[in-house]
């Protein structure tokens, strides 16, 4: 265990089993409550980098709450409990801030997504994989690998990519293959050609993993033993796919993507009005990061016990769980019942859904049919779960595990302030979901 209020803690007679004693015992909830600081800004700085990758302005404002964060962590500064929590608050905000920026430059450099059905696990002829998050390093790999004859195809955080007008544009950006990263192994021993991964969440290959002399890591993606890229140059990405076996791989399977929160504000798609006149009774928000094992079956379940007047909205690759289902259209209405908003960092696109509903609904966020069911696994999960609790919304779900970051007192302040709750089983956290109150419109 390391205490962030004393970096030389072993010397300062923590027991050799890693339990704290003395002063550090005492100040535990605050080396927490720290901890959770840092996870939020190192998910924040993944948002921050991309943007700045697409030249966005305004990260200054990002990057000062970095490091005021930062330096309240620094051994003996401040020991005051409030003001640790102000500051989960304050990243929680900047979160925000850095996802509305890094959504804007995607915007502006992609297009505003737009729904759009994609071929899922199909594959042909000689290819290029690729997964992460950044969408810059998509668009390079498309305009290099243009009339190269190889096909381009998504994994995992990719998929919304198919959303952006400016990327499937191009003809040979084909379809998405396989599930979220936990599944990443199996799908790319599968897969015949060139496979790039240009963020989190790389599983690193083993010495026994088939694949690993064709998979390639982009900016800060680094694995011992695969090539890596610089400047988003992928040369020889094209050259190794071109001289690969070419992909034969079947499947009729769609999944769908590209539900903006935009466009789907947008007064033809009645969101908001089918909200007001009853055809749609609750939003669920069912998103987050995938975790390994069996508990993020959980959502499945869920996605699937929803009634039929309830509208599914998703964000990040926790929807790998439940997305090749056909959820339809709510009855009466062209709206679809599935909504995937995008990556994780299009998370936000919640908050303007969940903004335009409370405005119907003349009350703040806790008075619209919104339900929040989080899947955390990684710092960027935290981060945006701060900004959630900034917002002043409660009730949050969250699962499939309590994080283990936290000791009683910080769960206590999660579970006493902002009313969050654990997921159990399905049968018995449905019909709570179903019941949280609802003011009238
Ligand atoms: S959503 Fe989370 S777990 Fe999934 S790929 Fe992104 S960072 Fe990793």
């Amino acid at each position: 265990m390391f205490c962030h209020q004393c970096v030389m803690a072993a010397e300062n007679g923590c027991g050799s089993d890693g339990a704290l004693v003395g002063a550090c015992k005492k100040n535990d909830t605050i080396s927490r409550l720290q901890d959770v600081i840092i996870f939020g800004v190192k998910g924040m700085a993944a948002y921050r980098y991309m943007a700045d990758q697409l030249d966005a302005p305004g990260l200054k404002e990002v990057d000062d709450v970095a490091a005021e964060a930062l330096y309240m962590t620094l051994t003996n500064v401040n020991f005051n409990y409030q003001d640790h929590v102000d500051m989960l608050m304050k990243v929680g905000r900047a979160t925000r801030k850095v996802m509305e920026i890094l959504e804007d430059a995607h915007a502006e450099h992609f297009g505003v997504p737009t729904p759009v059905a994609v071929s899922q696990d199909r594959a042909e002829g000689k290819c290029i994989l690729v997964s992460g998050h950044d969408l810059l390093a998509l668009k390079r790999l498309l305009e290099q690998s243009e009339g190269k004859g190889v096909n381009v195809y998504t994994h995992s955080e990719m998929l919304p990519a198919h959303g952006y007008p400016e990327l499937r544009k191009y003809p040979h950006l084909k379809g998405n293959l396989g599930k979220s990263w936990t599944n990443q192994s199996r799908t790319f021993a599968k897969f015949p050609g060139a496979i790039v991964v240009n963020t989190n969440c790389i599983v690193p290959p083993t010495s026994r993993s088939k694949y690993k002399g064709r998979l390639f890591g982009s900016g800060h993606v680094a694995v011992e033993g695969i090539k890596h890229l610089e400047n988003y140059d992928f040369s020889e990405v094209i050259k190794t796919a071109r001289s690969l076996p070419s992909a034969d791989l079947k499947s009729n399977k769609t999944v769908s993507t590209g539900h903006n929160w935009r466009t789907m504000l947008r007064a033809e798609h009645g969101l908001v009005e089918a909200a007001k006149s009853g055809k749609i009774q609750r939003f669920f928000v069912i998103a987050g990061c995938d975790a390994p094992g069996k508990g993020g079956d959980y959502y499945r379940r869920l996605a699937k016990a929803l009634p039929a007047d309830c509208v599914l909205i998703t964000s990040a690759c926790g929807k790998y769980r439940f997305n090749d289902i056909d959820f339809g259209t709510v009855a009466g209405t062209d709206i679809p019942r599935y909504i995937d908003l995008g990556q994780c960092n299009d998370s936000g696109g919640a908050v303007e859904i969940s903004r335009a509903l409370a405005r119907a609904y003349e009350g703040d966020f806790n008075n619209v049919p919104l339900t929040i069911v989080l899947s955390w696994m990684e710092q960027k999960a935290v981060a945006i779960l701060l900004g959630l609790l900034d917002l002043g919304i409660v009730d949050i779900w969250l699962g499939p595990k309590p994080p283990n970051f936290g000791n009683l007192e910080v769960w206590n302040m999660f579970l006493d302030d902002f009313k969050m709750n654990l997921t159990w089983q399905v049968e018995a956290d449905l019909p709570r979901m179903l019941a949280e109150p609802v003011k009238a419109a």
